[in-house]
């Protein structure tokens, strides 16, 4: 490749240009989709561009459960209200027309969408093939929306086996929540519960269950609160680009951080 004319370098840019378009027109096959959806999302991540001040802390907003025509769009419009981006971990078994265009527009407004399975069951008892069903069907569906299968997987009811971590080829993600699944906590209380938490670096869970409407009125708290202690909002991919993280393959982590080491062991 030394020696190449500048006529020789101008011919492979433009193959490689022709081959990156026929790419990118082609639609996958639902075989293609499968190994994509299972293939370890790491270059997606790596080409993740983000703009961000690497002297202020930043910081991951995900929520739970969506989409639906509610409480979702309802995240949406406090995100846009401050001008900020969130991940959503979505469960297949919930998309329809409508929902649909919710994801749509989240994904326009630079939200990361990612997988929290298909039917949201304790997925710890599956198989390894049941699994794979719940995270390829969910990726999938996202994938007929925004073009790009999912990056990152949370377990529903963060239950985890062994089993999980070797069979779906996501990395796993938890975060610091304040159990607002429940209806109990008021919107100042579970405000006060993910501010107490916080640390650069960190993952925020929260839900856009439907009905969920203190969490959206927290977000009136939450957002301009951090905002004030110089905090950037950023996607999950976003968090783990700007802190330097290589996701490996095989790892046993279950991120609740950008920084985090510890790995999963199975109680015995
Ligand atoms: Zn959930």
């Amino acid at each position: 490749m030394d020696n190449l004319t500048i006529d020789e370098l101008t011919s492979l840019e433009e193959k490689a240009e022709q081959k990156a378009k026929k790419a990118s027109t082609e639609k996958p096959t639902a075989d293609e989709l499968t190994t994509k959806a299972l293939a370890k999302p790491i270059t997606k991540v790596a080409s993740v561009k983000c703009k961000i001040n690497k002297d202020k802390p930043i910081i991951a907003l995900t929520f739970d459960d969506g989409p639906n025509t509610t409480t979702t769009v309802e995240v949406l419009d406090k995100l846009k209200k401050y001008n900020v981006v969130a991940s959503f971990f979505v469960v297949g078994a919930n998309f329809n027309d409508s929902t649909g265009k919710v994801v749509c527009r989240a994904y326009d407004m630079g939200c990361e969408i990612n997988n929290h399975s298909l039917t949201h069951s304790n997925m710890s008892e599956m198989s390894a093939e049941e699994m794979l069903a719940e995270v390829i069907q969910t990726s999938n569906k996202v994938y007929e929306i925004t073009g790009e299968q999912t990056r990152f997987f949370r377990p529903p009811y963060i239950a985890v086996s062994t089993l999980m971590l070797d069979t779906i080829d996501m990395p796993f993600i938890c975060g610091y929540g304040t159990n607002d699944w429940d209806d109990n906590g008021t919107a100042k209380e579970r405000a006060e519960r993910i501010l107490d938490q916080v640390k650069d670096g960190a993952i925020i869970l929260l839900h856009d269950l439907q009905g969920n409407y203190k969490t959206v009125e927290a977000l009136d708290i939450i957002i301009p609160e951090l905002q004030s202690m110089g905090y950037q909002f950023v996607t999950v991919s976003e968090l783990f680009v700007a802190k330097n993280i290589t996701l490996s393959s095989n790892s046993n982590i279950i991120y609740s951080y950008a920084e985090q080491t510890t790995m999963y062991k199975e109680e015995m």
